[in-house]
């Protein structure tokens, strides 16, 4: 059975475009008649806010979606919040560790500054790690560790190149080491982003990812990872994101209150944003209010288009208020 999910950060107010996001992975379950999870990612303590889960949760059910499980209603394999994990996420860790593909970094903490951070943009590890500590003697090792704990980096120098098919983007490649050593315990005792989703999504039994374009570059290390943790990898589908017309991912800098809070707010229904994202993504031909349920039928993955979506008169988001 297809298990699909979707896995927000609660660093920030959901806005169309992770509700296009939650909405695609909905409809790809749904269709499939599989089970829906909600898990939320606070592994970034620093980033996350209690009450942007509350909103979260209230946002999703505003727009007609549902869950099967979640923080909220619970479930066969909880807690569906990463805070709740730590002790899998620690298991995991140990078991790398002992089969050697981890090694200690003492590289400065501004170079690992962005690393647990639900990454963002093209490179989402940021630079590629120059291997510096790959292969310091244990002496040193030891010496260094009195002195500073040291983050855990996943060594890259012999895994192998990837290649997976992409149920909306095709066949993808990155070649053997790409994106160089990456972070998965900080040396502020955090795991990182790559751990924590791997670990979640195989003893959830998912299947199915579906997720943000912003994400593709962390899938060859989702993988390596999956691959010496002993699980099958899911399926992954990449959606594109929403630019402005100046071809910066679209926010409120465009003049339009993208989150769902301020359209709901301001008079919205949500089979007018339903249907705009819909649209949006080429699910339907025209813009028409729908309900999440009546686009089931009309939803297939081949349909979402490829390259990312520029979405060229805001107007038409202030104008979700008044339809
Ligand atoms: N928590 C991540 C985010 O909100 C998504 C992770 C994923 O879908 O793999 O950006």
């Amino acid at each position: 059975m297809m298990r699909g999910r979707f896995a927000p950060s609660p660093s920030g107010k959901m806005h169309i475009g992770n509700a296009g996001c939650a909405l695609l992975s909905w409809l790809q379950v749904r269709k499939a008649g599989g089970s829906f999870i909600l898990r939320i990612e606070d592994i970034d303590r620093g980033r996350s806010r209690v009450e942007y889960i509350k909103q979260l949760i209230e946002d999703l059910k505003w727009l007609g979606l549902d869950w099967d499980e979640g923080p909220d209603c619970g479930g066969p394999f909880g807690p569906y919040i990463q805070s709740a994990r730590t002790e899998l996420y620690e298991a995991a860790f140990e078991q790398l560790k002992e089969k050697g593909h981890l090694f200690p970094c003492f590289c400065s903490r501004k170079d690992l500054k962005m690393l647990a951070s639900a990454p963002h943009g093209r490179d989402s590890e940021g630079p590629v790690y120059p291997g510096i500590c790959r292969h310091l003697p244990e002496e040193e090792q030891a010496v260094k560790t009195r002195i500073k704990t040291p983050s855990w980096r996943y060594n890259t120098e012999s895994v192998r190149a990837v290649q997976f098919t992409d149920l909306v983007l095709g066949d993808q490649y990155f070649p053997a080491g790409f994106g160089g050593d990456f972070v998965v315990k900080r040396a502020d005792g955090l795991f990182s982003y790559q751990l924590a989703v791997v670990v979640d999504d195989a003893l959830m039994g998912i299947t199915h990812v579906t997720r943000g374009m912003d994400l593709l570059d962390s899938t060859p290390r989702q993988i390596w990872l999956y691959e010496a943790l002993g699980h099958a990898a899911p399926c992954f589908s990449h959606i594109p994101l929403l630019f402005g017309p100046d071809g910066t991912r679209l926010s409120k800098r465009h003049g339009a209150d993208i989150t769902i809070e301020a359209l709901r707010k301001a008079g919205a229904r949500p089979e007018a944003v339903i249907g705009y994202l819909a649209f949006l993504y080429r699910i339907i031909d025209r813009f028409e209010p729908l309900k999440p349920t009546e686009l089931i039928p009309l939803f297939h993955l081949t349909k979402i288009p490829k390259a990312h979506l520029v979405v060229e008169d805001l107007k038409q988001i202030s104008s979700l208020k008044l339809s």
